[in-house]
């Protein structure tokens, strides 16, 4: 017989949660790690919830006006030298092919960190005038950036993602595409991830190799700590001059693209399990659950049983609920266990004694809250429930988030802030000493910086503020 008790099998989460984190994932299958250092091999339970995911970003960017295109893993290396930010951004984590087809290679090529510069080299070929523009692609693929530690879907030498690379005929136009993306990818966030984020511009020290601005969106993990969610980059002329993306405008003058580019990745699975995971395991929003419903029968062998589980099953698959029934011989203690620990948002009980009462029991992953409901009204039941679900883990997760949310006016203010986990406001004056300055004596990095000032004076040097700033340990 199985084990009767998971939960044991994970770490703490509150004493140890890097382990609890690595357990989570291997458990659950949803990864495990490749046979070369810094890879990952993405299982069919997690590579499901990426599915989710593609799926609602997919339909975001078709209705914002992109198509999806293809491009090249390989990129000569002549490529990477012509944007000089980039090449010296990139060139710690690129990996290179020398040889293929048992020779050397007269140029070097390189394992795509990500593809400015190959999108860049096509979109001079087919940018010629202004009625060319604006060109609104999106690519999914893998791209590559060497690790030397492996932390699944954190940080991995091969990744996977969407890059969307845009080209516009006026700075404007590009920029109000850098921030309208950044905005699908908060929607999509919240609503979709359960995930509530803190959206702004990135310091000039943390932002994208190449760009004249980078947009970031973080996310609050369990532990205090951010993660980097998402990306946009307005990327100015950068690209286009490097790249000679060049069109003839309205007034018969030859002028360069402004572009944009902007990515979320399998770093994602990363947030949606430290955001959301407690004590059991995994708690997954329905919007992205592979699994929405597990249906549980308890005393099996009872007539009646196993027919109603069926009959429920085929209900709510015909209302478009995704949905498994555990049939198998383990009791049904160990599959309690094992479902919640894999986040299933809503677990269905059905067992004879409420059968004959006409009812079945309903059980809540994200608040461990059991419910009766009739059998007859379960479907309307379910996918009411499922929606109040996917809202009370944004609603938590926002409450959560905010408490720990504190300002500071000086280094200690930061130290202690970061210290007990928490994410820090604090003034700044804009100069990289004072940003190092605190990396160095608090491990907190910059993660965006708002709009608003908030505070007259830098936190570190006491002169006059030209930013608010969130500071936190990130990820
Ligand atoms: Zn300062």
């Amino acid at each position: 017989m199985a084990k009767d008790n998971f939960v044991e099998n994970i770490a703490d989460i509150e004493t140890d949660f890097p382990q609890w984190y690595t357990d989570v994932c291997k458990k659950t299958q949803l990864v495990d790690y490749g046979p070369v250092k810094g890879t990952m091999v993405i299982r069919p339970y997690g590579y499901a919830i990426w599915e989710n995911i593609q799926k609602e970003l997919d339909a975001r960017f078709k209705a914002t006006g992109h198509k999806n295109a293809y491009f090249p893993l390989l990129i000569p290396m002549s490529f990477m030298t012509k944007e000089a930010e980039h090449v010296e951004g990139f060139a710690p984590e690129v990996a290179v092919v020398t040889h293929a087809g048992g020779e050397e290679l007269a140029e070097p090529l390189v394992v795509r960190p990500t593809s400015e510069t190959i999108i860049g080299n096509m979109y001079s070929k087919w940018i010629q005038s202004y009625r060319d523009l604006p060109v609104l692609m999106n690519q999914w693929a893998n791209v590559m950036r060497w690790e030397k530690t492996t932390r699944p879907f954190l940080r991995t030498s091969e990744f996977l993602w969407q890059e969307g690379h845009t080209a516009h005929a006026t700075e404007e136009e590009a920029v109000e595409e850098t921030m309208k993306m950044l905005g699908v990818y908060r929607e999509f966030a919240e609503n979709v991830l359960a995930i509530p984020v803190i959206c702004g511009r990135k310091t000039e020290k943390e932002k994208f190799a190449g760009a004249v601005a980078t947009y970031g969106m973080e996310a609050m993990m369990k532990d205090g700590k951010s993660l980097q969610s998402g990306t946009s980059h307005y990327l100015g002329q950068n690209f286009a001059k490097a790249f000679d993306i060049k069109f003839l405008d309205k007034d018969g003058v030859q002028k360069y693209a402004y572009t944009s580019s902007w990515g979320v990745s399998t770093r994602l699975i990363g947030a949606l399990i430290m955001a959301h995971g407690d004590k059991r395991g995994l708690v997954l929003p329905p919007k992205v659950a592979p699994e929405q419903v597990v249906i549980v029968p308890i005393a099996a062998k009872k007539g009646g049983v196993i027919e109603a589980c069926e009959e429920i099953k085929a209900q709510l698959e015909n209302a478009g609920v995704r949905v498994v029934f555990d049939n198998t011989d383990n009791s049904p203690g160990w599959k309690f266990n094992e479902w919640e620990m894999k986040g299933v948002p809503l677990r269905i009980e059905v067992g004879p004694r409420d059968l004959e009462a006409g009812k079945v029991i309903l059980f809540r992953r994200d608040t461990c809250e059991k419910c009766e409901c009739l059998k007859d009204s379960v479907g309307a039941t379910v996918i009411s429930l499922l929606e109040t679900v996917q809202k009370d883990m944004l609603e938590s997760a926002r409450v959560r988030r905010d408490e720990r949310i504190v300002k500071a006016a000086d280094m200690q203010g930061i130290l202690a802030g970061v210290e007990s986990g928490n994410f820090v406001k604090a003034g700044w004056c804009g100069c990289r000493e004072c940003e190092d300055k605190i990396k160095e004596k608090t491990a907190a990095s910059a993660r965006v910086m708002l709009d608003e000032l908030e505070d007259e004076l830098c936190a570190v040097c006491g002169k006059k503020a030209v930013h608010t700033v969130y500071f936190a340990r990130a990820y």
